[in-house]
């Protein structure tokens, strides 16, 4: 095992344990707990004196696996995977913070990230101040004497704004606050935030690292001191822990990420290329396009562009409603990052409790659509696309 290997070798071996065996493929430790030859062998692992599995709460074979080719591509020293991306997210805000601690988050999240930020954490009396992540004077501006997370998602989601993590990290070191970065529209590969200078880095697994559409997961990564200190026991006494079946259909998701995410990237570059000349779109978003309005920053933090295309149709909800009913390849459907090409029509429904107001906000209209690009021929996605749009009024 080395731990200079490049991405696409780490995602295959990284991690790996082998049982007496000698099995080729990692195997699944479907079990709860653990025993102990000796009673003086369980004391000693409760008290820490030797290494090994004490309960499939705290962690498992199969778990500790993902967590460290997850650790090795992603360059963290530690990290915990969880039953869901929500799972992830709320584990790492929560855990680090207490009543009379402040947030400071970017609006653009993820509905159920905002909903952790601006309706779970104010019960617990953590406050929270909501700002267009894409200007840095507003995280400025919004910084108090108790601010002591910044959080944040770059690409957002659906309207793709970037955000400028490097400048967030600078104002967080300053007042000795600590930098969320939920990075899954960027995906492991695309986007390193602990270069950057975040100091957490969160997961939804469900999403490219799965791949194909089976499990949920997540994982919050980190390092040594900032898990030790705040998330080891928060995850051993709140039991969010991922299931070892989990764990093992996401190792073997993991193995094929760069493969799937480089024909994801190329039919999404190809199809966003293909919408902005079309008379029905009024405009496109997409990261890796010349005209994204935060181009800069993208080549500056980003190696890649997005397996995801943001688009706004002229013709409002009947529009996107249209070409969504008319697409035959690409399936209507809220999930993102599978191996087959996904389409939503997020005031609908990712994005329905938002009022018009907050989705103004964001920069989404009726008639944003929001394409989420597999693994599929780009010929056949450019066809599809092309058909359907025929039967959308300009
Ligand atoms: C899907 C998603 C989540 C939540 O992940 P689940 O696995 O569905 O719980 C969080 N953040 C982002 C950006 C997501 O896309």
């Amino acid at each position: 095992m080395s731990k200079s290997w490049r991405a696409a070798t780490q995602l295959v071996h990284g991690g790996t344990t082998r049982s007496q065996h000698g099995e080729t493929a990692e195997a699944i430790f479907l079990t709860q707990g653990f025993v102990y030859d000796t009673s003086a062998a369980a004391e000693a692992r409760f008290k820490g004196e030797t290494d090994g599995f004490i309960y499939a709460r705290y962690g498992s074979p199969t778990n500790d696996m993902f967590e460290k080719r997850m650790c090795l591509l992603e360059g963290a020293e530690d990290a915990r995977a969880t039953a869901s991306g929500m799972a992830a997210v709320t584990a790492a805000i929560l855990c680090q913070l207490k009543a009379g601690d402040h947030i400071v988050a970017a609006r653009a999240l993820f509905g159920s990230c905002r909903w952790v930020v601006e309706t779970l954490a104010p019960k617990y009396g953590i406050e929270c101040t909501l700002v267009d992540g894409r200007d840095l004077s507003n995280w400025e501006r919004a910084i108090q004497k108790n601010t002591k997370v910044f959080f944040l998602e770059s690409p957002t989601n659906p309207t793709l704004e970037v955000i400028d993590i490097a400048g967030v990290a600078k104002l967080a070191n300053q007042i000795g606050a600590k930098v969320v970065v939920d990075n899954v529209f960027a995906t492991p590969l695309f986007q390193k935030p602990l270069e950057l200078g975040a100091h957490v880095v969160v997961y939804s697994a469900t999403k490219h690292i799965d791949g194909q559409g089976r499990c949920l997961g997540g994982v919050v990564l980190s390092d040594k001191e900032w898990i030790n200190e705040h998330l080891h026991d928060y995850f051993r006494h709140t039991g969010p822990a991922m299931s070892p079946f989990n764990a093992w259909t996401l190792l073997k998701g993991i193995e094929t990420l760069p493969l799937r995410v480089k024909q994801q990237t190329e039919n999404a570059s190809r199809i966003a290329d293909f919408l902005a000349e079309q008379k029905q779109v009024a405009s496109v978003i997409y990261p890796g396009r010349k005209d994204h309005p935060q181009a800069d920053i993208v080549a500056k933090q980003m190696t890649g562009g997005s397996t995801l295309v943001c688009f706004e149709l002229k013709g409002g909800k009947e529009a996107a409603f249209a070409l969504q009913d008319a697409l035959e390849v690409v399936k209507i459907s809220n999930n993102l990052g599978d191996a087959k090409s996904l389409i939503t029509h997020p005031a609908t429904t990712t994005h329905k409790n938002l009022t018009d107001e907050a989705r103004a906000e964001l920069g989404m209209s009726a008639g944003t659509v929001r394409f989420s690009a597999g693994i599929e021929d780009s010929e056949d996605l450019l066809e599809d696309f092309s058909r359907a749009l025929s039967k959308v009024n300009a």
